[in-house]
């Protein structure tokens, strides 16, 4: 799929095997919660990220122990078929771990640095540029990633003073808005200064709320061409965390602002992490900015429909596509554009199916399932019986195969 919205103009930089900025699709990034020393199950939840279509995997790196284990998953996920490029996520210790740990710095692809995050005064300075060197040394990219939650101290106090030494000062947030993009755009003035390329550099901005993240995220763009990586950081749970992160994102991306993207979605107790890929992927293909998985038109349903069948068979269908597509998207290009429609009744279900590829009408309450069944605008067949979900599932993947 070709997206018409056009791409802020940015450098290109390269993380493992994936090219990021805006001559490259927006990529979906997304993090374990695993514990990194233990490197099986960190290896598990990176796979399973990687098979629901994460591009990028970012892990903590936060201690000894983590960073002794990161080879390890690596070699793991080798064995299992899985390249995904790993970003290690270093805060007040990654200086040590950088330079304690060579086989760590040289497996990841890229090095998160959070320049709040390094420690104070020269002292913060003299560990950052260690990083730096590291990354230059071993050729890794690196994402400056500030946090309104972590922001610069230092920075923040300088501009707050500058600040009220104004005429007319300016409300505090919007003080801490500039103090976040200075933080970002000063780090990797200095990064350059020590000798890493600006083609190496990544920057994000992370806030919580929606209309903090997209001033700021508007304010950065137009003040260097740098990649942006995007997310609303402590989005939330369930619904809350997947509306908030798709407004803020929404907007962004519609104004070709970000070059990859994070859903940070707080899960469930016992919860599926890959949630947050899925919903990034959904993001991105409902904007028609990318194409991963064919999309399944559904209707809401209404008073005609007061059995649960269709809903049932739209989620069964949804499903399988998804669980197919790691083998259908190299077997059959351009399957992911794909469109399928499961509609509750007659009312809007020829017209729809009409619409998509493969389209499905039931034939809403109380009736005895018979269901037309439209392939590519015609109609193709009527299903009827107890076997409507199977058959119809059937003449999916014939379509796809054939
Ligand atoms: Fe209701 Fe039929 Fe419209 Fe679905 S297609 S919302 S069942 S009227």
């Amino acid at each position: 799929m070709t997206s018409a919205i056009p791409r802020r103009k940015t450098r290109q930089v390269r993380i493992g095997h994936v090219w990021v900025g805006s001559d490259h699709p927006v990529m979906v990034q997304s993090m374990t919660n695993t514990d990194t020393a233990d490197a099986e199950g960190t290896a598990r939840q990176i796979f399973e990220l990687w098979r629901a279509g994460s591009e990028v995997v970012r892990i903590t790196v936060n201690s000894a122990e983590a960073a002794a284990a990161v080879p390890a998953i690596w070699e793991k996920l080798d064995n299992w078929g899985c390249r995904v490029p790993l970003v290690g996520d270093f805060h007040f210790n990654g200086d040590r771990l950088l330079r304690d740990y060579p086989e760590c710095a040289q497996v990841l692809a890229k090095y998160r640095i959070n320049p709040g995050n390094v420690g104070k005064g020269a002292k913060r300075d003299e560990k950052f540029a260690f990083m730096v060197e590291k990354a230059i040394e071993y050729q890794k990219a690196v994402r400056i990633g500030v946090n309104w939650g972590s922001l610069d101290q230092a920075i923040a106090a300088r501009m707050m003073d500058e600040n009220s030494r104004l005429s007319q000062p300016l409300p505090a947030e919007a003080v801490m808005r500039e103090a976040l993009i200075v933080s970002a755009l000063e780090s990797a003035e200095q990064a350059q200064s020590w000798g890493l390329s600006a083609d190496q550099i990544l920057l994000s901005c992370k806030v919580s709320h929606v209309q903090d993240l997209i001033a700021v995220y508007r304010d950065l763009a137009g003040r260097c061409d740098y990649p942006l990586h995007l997310g609303l950081t402590e989005a939330g749970m369930g619904s809350k965390g997947i509306v908030a992160s798709s407004a803020a994102l929404g907007v962004l991306l519609q104004e070709g602002i970000g070059d990859t993207i994070r859903i940070s979605l707080t899960p469930e107790p016992g919860g599926d992490r890959t949630k947050e890929v899925v919903v990034a992927q959904e993001l991105l293909q409902t904007m028609g900015l990318r194409s991963f998985v064919p999309l399944v038109t559904a209707c809401p349903g209404c008073g005609r429909t007061t059995s649960t069948v269709f809903q049932e068979l739209a989620q069964d269908i949804q499903n399988f596509l998804r669980v197919q597509m790691p083998i259908w998207r190299t077997e059959y290009p351009g399957v992911e554009d794909m469109k399928v429609a499961v509609m509750g009744c007659v009312v809007n279900g020829p017209g729809e199916s009409k619409l998509a590829d493969i389209g499905i009408s039931l034939p809403g309450t109380g009736e005895v399932p018979v269901c037309p069944v439209y392939i590519d605008g015609e109609k193709d067949v009527t299903l009827k019986g107890g076997r409507v979900a199977e058959e119809f599932q059937a003449i999916v993947e014939n379509y796809v195969r054939t």
